[in-house]
């Protein structure tokens, strides 16, 4: 089997060392391809080659850069079967839902090169008698881009928009699980690109990851993955003083109300939950419904659960629900389980592991469980969904936000006052009402609290990855 190369400066790099990582196909467990482990020296030499690159790149007009993006939207729409093939294969996820993590990356793509032609700043003008002032916006520089693997190509995509439509370089490090559908996107585009604006090296996080964030030459570091990983990004990056950009974990509540349509609640919990098999940082995770409709609500939940088709994405188009990861993570999603339980939480529906290859859960969903139990506060990323109750409007709002986390939180109601208000006293960086896990690329998506900083998406992410000098002219003495 081939050794997958890093790629630096618009070639394969075998790189530093001799080290490599095995790939798994998460439904057959089966090693599908093989990746370099990455050194700093890999790190240094990618960080060389997007610093020299930002000279030319860093300077373009924004219509140059828009056009190299709507190409690479154009390459991946191009590509989109064997990318979503590709993600399919190394996530396990279904082949809708990797379609559609392809198509929102060319989306992504194309949004950010015609955002970035449409940026306003404050208009330049007198704002001190005899001296005109103007707003430049530049790239911060050579940005490293720390990704997970729950949407891999997705979250590359997310990145790497603004990053380079701002005019910044990249070196961009993979999950080093997933790095596949990356490495493929990187070949792609390296007739697009000119050589080291982007830069693909494979590793792990405290070797490559911790390198990117201590790197003198790397000026800002955006990571997406857990709380831990943040910490240790953000104390790492102190050193040199580096922007931090953080989009972590979430444990996102869905706030039920007496009065909400319960089928829309159901399809929405079997959709947002268990899309990914739950492995979402926005999943809607922990319901918190009116005690008055919570066993309606669990009877229509278990029978839409009972009926999902969890498989292999090769298995079909049906396809609901596909396994967790990896090894590791299908065994801390089984012991999160295991505590559930011993703590007193029953499974109205699964709860256990199928007996066939792949590191597969049963969609779960969790009720009658004690007050503060670690399932309803802690980030399992599984295909598990929990219920608590509440008896009034205020109680639910304030469980829903008793939680480190402010990533995302959805409101489940057909009344119009609770519609706008509840809104708006909910601690999250966004809020659906009667949806969940709905996306619009033109809006920005980020955390609050321990769920991070920074926004992806939107014109607020060109933000992020810019500067702004003022130039100010005296002209009259
Ligand atoms: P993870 O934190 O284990 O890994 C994420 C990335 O960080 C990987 O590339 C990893 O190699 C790297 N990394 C790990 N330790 C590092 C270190 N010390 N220094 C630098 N890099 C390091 O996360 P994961 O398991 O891949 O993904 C799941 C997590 O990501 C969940 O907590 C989830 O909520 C979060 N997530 C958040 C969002 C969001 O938009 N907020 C989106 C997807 C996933």
């Amino acid at each position: 089997m081939t050794v997958l190369s890093h790629v630096i400066d618009g070639a394969a790099w075998d790189g530093d060392g001799p080290a490599t990582q095995e790939v798994v196909d998460p439904s057959t467990e089966q090693v599908i391809a093989h990746a370099r482990r990455g050194t700093a020296a890999d790190v240094d030499r990618a960080v060389g080659a997007a610093r020299r690159a930002s000279a030319d790149w860093g300077r373009r007009t924004p219509k140059d850069r828009a056009d190299a993006l709507l190409a690479i939207a154009a390459v991946v729409d191009e590509h989109a079967a064997e990318l979503a093939e590709l993600e399919s294969r190394n996530t396990g996820k279904p082949q809708g839902l990797a379609a559609d993590d392809v198509a929102g990356a060319a989306d992504t793509f194309r949004f950010m090169a015609g955002a970035v032609r449409a940026q306003v700043a404050l208009a330049a003008g007198e704002y001190v008698e005899g001296s005109t002032s103007t707003i430049l916006r530049e790239p911060v520089g050579v940005v490293g881009a720390i990704t997970p693997w729950n949407y891999p190509l997705l979250m590359a995509a997310w990145k790497l928009g603004p990053i380079l439509a701002a005019g910044n370089t990249c070196v961009l490090k993979p999950s080093e699980q997933t790095p596949l559908s990356t490495l493929r996107l990187a070949e792609l585009v390296a007739d697009v690109l000119p050589a080291g604006v982007l830069n693909v090296v494979t590793g792990d996080g405290a070797v490559v990851g911790a390198a990117i964030a201590t790197h003198p030459g790397i000026d800002l570091v955006s990571v997406t993955g857990s709380v831990r990983s943040g910490q240790a990004v953000a104390a790492a990056a102190a050193a040199t003083l580096k922007r931090v950009h953080l989009e972590l974990g979430g444990k996102a509540p869905v706030l039920v109300f007496a009065d909400a349509d319960l089928d829309a609640v159901a399809d929405g919990i079997v959709f947002a939950g268990f899309g990914n098999s739950g492995q979402d940082c926005g999943a809607a995770c922990r319901v918190l419904v009116d005690a008055a409709v919570h066993d309606d609500l669990v009877a229509r939940l278990v029978k839409r659960v009972e009926a999902m088709v969890v498989g292999a994405p090769t298995e079909g188009e049906d396809v609901e629900m596909g396994p967790l990861v990896s090894r590791e993570h299908h065994a801390r999603v089984v012991a999160a389980l295991q505590r559930a339980h011993a703590d007193g939480a029953r499974a109205a529906v699964g709860g256990k592991v199928p007996d066939r290859p792949g590191f597969f859960v049963e969609p779960t969903v969790l009720v009658d469980i004690p007050a503060g139990a670690a399932c309803t506060t802690e980030e399992i990323f599984g295909p598990v969904v929990t219920i608590e109750t509440f008896t009034d409007e205020d109680a639910a709002i304030a469980a829903a936000n008793a939680t480190p986390y402010g990533l995302s939180a959805s409101v489940w109601t057909e009344n119009a006052r609770r519609a706008a208000g509840v809104p708006s006293r909910l601690d999250f960086g966004t809020v659906w009402v009667n949806d969940h896990l709905a996306f619009a690329t033109e809006m920005p998506w980020g955390g609050f609290k321990s769920s991070g900083y920074g926004r992806d998406l939107s014109a607020y992410a060109l933000d992020d990855y810019s500067r702004t000098k003022h130039v100010m002219v005296k002209h009259h003495a």
